[in-house]
């Protein structure tokens, strides 16, 4: 991309309220103040939190909303009299279609950003993507999209921002130069457990992350390490690159956010503090860079850099990964389904930890891929999916809950 984007921006930020919003406001906060540039927030999305929705709004003056909870429409307006306000379960969608924009911030939780993020795509939008579900899910569908409405997806999940920072200059279709890519891994809070305890974990235990602080799904994610699968998939549809070429490593400080090997050996990683704001303002001011953020790496208090393998056998959910892209097809909407509904019956305490994973298995397993050639076919993927957790769920419902600690 040749155009300055610090001039005239229109961006829309779905999932607003969470994590990666929050921190994306306070990143166009940032760049507005003090890198001159001109990031007009013209529309938010959230689903239930109308108090944060309504003081961003506020704050930025916004002049569309959109809130998933239809209940709450009339507060919002109520409180926002100015604002057109959008609701209920496609409010995000409707908005994006609704609203001139030049940007998006894709960073709705799970596979309720597909929709909005696929409207992004037909209205030839610049993506800041942190909803890798959309790609786990319709990557098949997204890849062709992109070049058929003209849209450009930036990553913003730290590795593949990170991958994406050393693929830059490497020409347009680097996939030749790659010998691999390797996706680091803090290996969340149960990285030196054993199995059983891994198997038993409590709720409380498993949204203990040692190094980031993110929403509650991806800190699952994290615990189980479905995370990674799920950014396998991620790094397939965005870089191209078969599964062969995708690996792992488990590297606790979370400084080396991924690295790439080219084919002459020579190997480029990208390092920086853990703070999503680094790859969040990246994603935003890309191919440019800004004064940061987030606070930079005190070089000389770092003890070191530690690297370790993973270890598969305590966490199978990475193979999960390589399954749905040897796989292709619905399987990745299928995975990711069968986890979002299996991490919702966690948190909820009616699973345990271990069931996640082994239920997400499961389904690949049950469930017959077929050929992905429309959304209808994604979404159909993923309903059976969730219809077949729950169906297990079912089986086990004379147990009583798991107890909270
Ligand atoms: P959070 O749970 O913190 O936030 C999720 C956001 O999505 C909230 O704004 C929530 O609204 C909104 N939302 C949920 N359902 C809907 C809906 N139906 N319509 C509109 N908005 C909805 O998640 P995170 O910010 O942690 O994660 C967001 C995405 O970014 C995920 O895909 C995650 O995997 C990815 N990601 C996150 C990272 C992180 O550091 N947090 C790092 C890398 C990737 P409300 O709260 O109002 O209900």
């Amino acid at each position: 991309m040749t155009t300055d984007r610090r001039t005239n921006r229109r961006l829309i930020v779905l999932g607003s309220t969470g994590s990666i919003g929050t921190n994306t406001l306070n990143v166009v906060d940032h760049l507005n103040r003090t890198a001159s540039a001109s990031i007009k927030v013209v529309g938010l999305a959230a689903g239930r939190n109308i108090k944060a929705l309504i003081d961003q709004a506020r704050w930025f003056n916004v002049e569309n909303v959109a809130i998933a909870d239809a209940d709450q429409q009339q507060q919002v307006s109520d409180a926002l009299p100015d604002c057109t306000v959008f609701a209920g379960p496609d409010a995000a969608e409707k908005l994006v279609h609704e609203v001139e924009a030049t940007d998006c911030a894709a960073a709705i939780v799970g596979a309720a950003g597909l929709r909005p993020t696929l409207a992004a795509i037909r209205h030839g939008l610049t993506i800041s993507l942190s909803n890798k579900e959309t790609l786990v899910a319709a990557g098949e569908l997204v890849r062709p999209m992109l070049s058929e409405y003209g849209a450009t997806l930036i990553p913003v999940d730290s590795e593949h921002s990170a991958i994406f920072q050393c693929l830059n200059g490497h020409g347009s279709s680097p996939r030749n130069r790659v010998k691999r890519i390797v996706l680091t891994a803090s290996g969340g809070p149960f990285r030196t457990a054993d199995k059983q305890t891994i198997q038993n974990a409590t709720v409380d235990q498993a949204l203990r992350h040692p190094t980031w602080s993110m929403g509650p799904k991806i800190t699952i994610d994290s615990a189980t390490m479905m995370n990674k699968a799920l950014e396998i998939i991620e790094a397939h549809w965005l870089f191209d690159l078969p599964g062969e070429k995708i690996d792992l490593l488990i590297h606790p400080e979370s400084v080396v956010h991924s690295f790439v090997e080219f084919t002459d050996n020579s190997t480029l990683a990208q390092l920086g503090p853990p703070d999503m704001r680094t790859p969040i303002q990246y994603a935003l001011t890309y191919p440019d860079r800004a004064g940061g953020c987030s606070d930079a790496m005190d070089w000389s208090k770092l003890r070191g850099l530690s690297f370790e393998p993973v270890d598969f056998e305590r966490f199978e959910s990475p193979k999960l990964g390589y399954r749905v892209i040897e796989a292709g097809g619905t399987a990745g909407a299928v995975l990711n389904a069968a986890n979002e509904t299996g991490v919702k019956a966690f948190l909820e305490r009616r699973i345990p930890f271990g069931r996640i994973v082994e239920l997400t298995g499961e389904a690949l397993s049950e469930i017959p891929v077929e050929r992905v050639d429309s959304l209808e076919t994604v979404l159909d993927a993923d309903r059976r999916a969730r219809q077949y957790v729950r169906s297990r769920l079912a089986d086990l419902s004379p147990t009583p809950p798991v107890p909270a600690r």
